[in-house]
């Protein structure tokens, strides 16, 4: 199968071919031919797969056939759920479109930066919009945007999306959009009452479930060690220098371990750099933009890293800090391994931790062995206190939990799948009645 084969013009044809795409992944096989004939999509595939340009490809397609009028009008609201994802996925579409004829207009919009700046750049409009929520909400609210001729939204992480975190947002978003429109929506994960509400909210949608999730992805080379939680920074070091890992991206628990161990590798020569939600948002985007270009060699982050960033060629992924959930630990080691490359994805395992890797490895259908290194043999037991979630993991002891963190900790707890139960309620009560009318 070829690009040309799903319906796609010869000028976006060699547009992809500029791209150094020869063939389309099987996200983009399934959906490109149902996102040009209109229909919603729910597509769950590998991190990794392809799946900006599974609905940027037919999307810019679809524009290109349009006989317009003139101006940009704004055709599709691309949301995602981090700034750094509103921006990557911005590029890729202006990557996409840059060698068309048709002179096509991508906004990216985030919030942490001026306003000011992307109201001026969405004077005379748009076609296309990504937009972390809030920003967009902003946007709307003060007429810098109009939504009324959105044909589509694209809820890229949708799962993230409609999780509670984001629900006020994108309820409110709903209510300012077209309910004629097209939906798609995109994860690599959508635990089992996510899936209800996404499926809520599709009109006989095409459903694409391209198993199987990275953890059995021999792509993914996936370890785990046990390790005393003190001697972790050490191994970290080990690590770097035995695998000789050009660059790692290492996740942690909190905002502060994140300073904290990147300044303890700093101390060793090693250039590292944090990156987390209170960081200025220039300061977030040069750690990023120095890590891909290998500027820096370790990106010590929370989970705003976790989910969709692409980082070319990224051989590992550490696990210092186990992540709250299973599908947590699916877009973690997603950044590695990607577009058909090999990666490891290293998790530390300490006696504490242990309960909640069971359960984490219980939910992704695998069992790890546990390896000990010499010099980083274990000597601590679990404590009694010990929980499979927050402090077992390296939370700081005595920090009050958000509302977040409980769900998170509840998801973890779940008898099955990784439905949210107290969640649930809360997003219906929101979804109840709102699914749009066509
Ligand atoms: P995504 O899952 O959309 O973040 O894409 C992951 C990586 O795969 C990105 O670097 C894309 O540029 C790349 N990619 C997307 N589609 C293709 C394709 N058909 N062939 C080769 N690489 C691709």
């Amino acid at each position: 199968m070829t690009f040309a084969s799903l319906g796609l013009s010869p000028e976006l044809v060699s547009a992809i071919d500029d791209r150094g795409y020869t063939e389309p992944t099987p996200v983009q096989l399934a959906a490109i031919p149902a996102v040009l004939a209109g229909r919603d999509v729910w597509a769950c595939a590998q991190t990794g797969s392809g799946k900006t340009a599974a609905f940027a490809l037919p999307l810019l397609q679809r524009l290109l056939g349009a006989h317009d009028e003139e101006g940009h009008r704004v055709r599709a609201v691309i949301l995602v759920p981090t700034r750094e994802l509103a921006a990557q996925v911005g590029e890729s579409f202006r990557l996409l479109a840059r060698s068309l004829q048709k002179p096509i207009k991508v906004a990216s919009v985030y919030g942490g930066v001026s306003i000011n700046p992307q109201m001026m750049g969405l004077r005379g409009g748009a076609d296309f919009v990504v937009a972390t929520p809030g920003r967009l909400l902003d946007l709307v609210d003060r007429n810098a945007l109009r939504l009324g001729a959105v044909e589509t939204l694209v809820l890229d992480e949708a799962d993230r999306l409609i999780d509670l975190g984001f629900a006020d947002e994108l309820r409110a978003i709903l209510e300012r959009l077209p309910a004629q429109r097209q939906n798609l929506l995109f994860s690599a994960t959508f635990p089992s009452d996510v899936e209800a509400l996404a499926l809520g909210m599709l009109r006989d949608p095409l459903r694409i479930d391209l198993p199987p999730a990275p953890a059995l992805e021999p792509a993914i080379e996936q370890r785990s060690i046990r390790v005393d939680q003190a001697k972790r920074t050490p191994l970290l070091r080990h690590l770097i220098a035995e695998c000789r890992w050009t660059r790692v991206l290492v996740f942690v628990a909190t905002k502060y371990s994140t300073e904290h161990i990147a300044a303890k590798l700093r101390q060793h020569g090693i250039k590292a750099a944090a990156l987390h939600g209170e960081l200025s948002q220039a300061t977030r985007a040069k750690a990023l933009a120095d890590f891909r270009n290998s500027q820096l060699q370790v990106l010590v982050a929370t989970d705003i890293a976790a989910r969709g960033i692409h980082i070319d060629k990224l051989p590992a992924v550490v696990n210092y800090d186990l992540p709250r959930s299973a599908v947590d630990y699916t877009h973690r080691i997603g950044r590695t391994g990607r577009a058909g490359e090999q990666g490891a994805a290293i998790s530390f395992v300490s006696a504490d931790a242990e309960p909640h890797f069971r359960l984490i490895e219980k939910r992704q259908e695998f069992r790890l062995p546990r390896e000990t290194l010499p010099g980083f043999e274990p000597t601590e037991a679990a404590t009694a206190t010990a929980t499979a979630t927050g402090d077992a993991n390296g939370g700081i002891k005595g920090k009050r939990r958000s509302k977040k963190d409980k769900l998170r900790e509840a998801t973890a707890r779940a008898p099955e799948g990784d439905a949210l139960p107290p969640l649930a309620p809360k997003i219906n009560s929101i979804w109840k009645g709102r699914a749009p009318k066509r």
